[in-house]
């Protein structure tokens, strides 16, 4: 009889910048394995990945019911991009209450397999749950984490302390980070908002208390990162767990630009045409993201500072708080008298609306500088490609993804922090001049961010004639290594 491919089940929590990683993972799979891909989501959100789905693709979307009304949510909401922020931890309360229909799924696969079970199940660092299902079912278990190792060690290890909370009584501005065997000092400023006001009895920390502990009972976790530079944060994990964690990154979301390229913005042959005619390591790109935007102060500041640096740039321009997302470019309100048009006309600088495609300009010759949120997607295109980056921190663990960049890599200088930060012009101005000149600390970052991108090649270099390996396709193996013994250890499951 032959033998039947092995079935790897991914199931992300509702959010693009959980689901796009997810899907960069799956394709990784399918592309380097032969094993059969089952992801997992609701409906709404299956329904937009088919058509995100390489038509090449063999990747089996799956839904699993939800009803966003049945959770005190609006209809049809089953995404966090359609989900007002502060309702964001509703819809990861709904989604722990799937665990009993994602067990009956995954039984069905099962049934369907003629009671082969799995290779393996990847599930989201917002499902703990998922590890007790698997562990029922005696299916190997692991946690995807699309965030950094640092990013990741701090906000578990924050969340699940709260060691702010007595800082910010006793007037202090700074606590140690729990656990880390080296001292790590963290500022109360360096914390985003739900955590920073997080008491211990609010939403989000009860949740995060009760399925952060949950990882104990997963095989281990499969982080989009390159330890050769962010390893902090996996040997705080590897201590904390007792399990292993395996470093499969970058795996760049070039899914994810497809999709929204087709829907608005600048398209890439725009923007290469624009910096063709730039000379090489001149322009800076400006970009926060999928989410995030500033303050129309801090916009006004940014602009000024733009324009008093006197470099070329690329800013990716999305509507300030305050402001429709989906609101139409408003020049004239949110930024500088004139400056579209002396922009323009001087050919300084491109504006773009909401969306670039981000890789490729990175990958450009003349793109020198990346002013970025640091979104960990973010970081790992920038690197991959040698950019250094001025880092401007808005929410979740952008804030220690900078710490790491600035203090442990040297690839970064810090430019501003939080979304409400009070920005001053020259300052920004001063910092881009720094980073984009011939001092010292410009050529310093540079070198820095080359070496880096050297780190990263190798990490994914699999040459099959020289028997090399790097680290993150090494870590690939032992990670499907792992499931495989697992499965051949564990006795077999109640007949279903
Ligand atoms: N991105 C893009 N163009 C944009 C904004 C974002 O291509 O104008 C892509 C970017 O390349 C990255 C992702 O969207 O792959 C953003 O992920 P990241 O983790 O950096 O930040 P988030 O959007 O999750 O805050």
């Amino acid at each position: 009889m032959a033998e039947k491919r092995e079935n790897v089940v991914m199931f992300p929590f509702m959010a693009q910048g959980h689901i796009i990683p997810f899907l960069a993972l799956a394709l990784l799979i399918e592309k380097t394995r032969n094993y059969k891909i089952t992801f997992v989501n609701t409906p709404l959100n299956i329904k937009k990945l088919r058509s995100s789905l390489p038509s090449d693709s063999c990747v089996q979307l799956l839904e699993i019911p939800f009803n966003s009304s049945d959770h005190g949510l609006p209809p049809n909401t089953e995404n966090c991009d359609v989900v007002p922020y502060h309702l964001v931890v509703q819809l990861l309360e709904a989604s722990a209450s799937l665990r009993p229909v994602f067990k009956q799924l995954v039984e069905d696969i099962i049934r369907q397999q003629d009671g082969q079970r799995p290779l393996c199940i990847i599930g989201d660092i917002f499902f703990g749950w998922m590890a007790g299902v698997a562990e029922e079912l005696g299916v190997f278990h692991a946690v995807f984490s699309g965030a950094g190792g640092f990013g990741l060690a701090c906000y578990y290890s924050i969340w699940l302390n709260l060691p702010h909370k007595q800082v910010k009584k006793d007037g202090g501005d700074h606590f140690l980070l729990p656990d880390f065997q080296e001292a790590s000092k963290i500022e109360l400023t360096q914390l985003p908002l739900t955590m920073s006001v997080a008491d211990g009895r609010d939403s989000w920390s009860i949740f995060h208390h009760k399925y952060l502990p949950e990882w104990t009972k997963s095989g281990g976790i499969l982080f989009n990162t390159v330890e050769e530079f962010d390893d902090i944060g996996l040997v705080y994990f590897k201590r904390k767990l007792s399990k292993p964690v395996w470093a499969v990154g970058p795996i760049l979301l070039s899914t994810e630009n497809r999709v929204r390229a087709s829907i608005g913005g600048a398209t890439p042959e725009y923007c290469k045409a624009w910096l063709d005619s730039k000379p090489e390591n001149s322009v800076l790109f400006v970009s926060f993201g999928s989410m995030n935007t500033i303050s129309p102060s801090q916009m006004m500041e940014l602009a000024k500072a733009l324009e008093l640096s006197g470099r070329h740039f690329i800013w990716v321009v999305r509507p300030p708080i305050g402001f429709d997302i989906n609101s139409d470019f408003k020049s004239n309100e949110w930024l500088p008298e004139g400056f579209e048009e002396r922009m323009r006309e001087s050919e300084k600088g491109l504006l773009v609306n909401k969306w670039a495609p981000q890789q490729e300009i990175l990958s450009h010759k003349s793109t020198s500088v990346f002013l970025s949120h640091c979104g960990w997607n973010s970081v790992l295109e920038s690197l991959s490609h040698g950019v250094p980056l001025l880092g401007w921190a808005m929410a979740a663990e952008q804030f220690f993804n900078v710490k790491l960049l600035v203090e442990q890599v040297g690839v970064c200088v810090e430019v501003a922090r939080g979304k409400t930060c009070e920005v001053k012009h020259e300052e920004v101005a001063a910092k881009i001049k720094l980073l984009m000149s011939d001092s010292e600390k410009g050529k310093e970052m540079r070198r820095k961010a080359c070496e880096v991108r050297e780190m990263i090649e190798s990490a994914m270099k699999d040459d099959d004639e020289g028997g090399f390996k790097g680290s993150s396709v090494k870590a690939m193996d032992e990670f499907f290594h792992a499931a495989g013994t697992m499965r051949f250890q564990t006795h077999t499951p109640n007949q279903l």
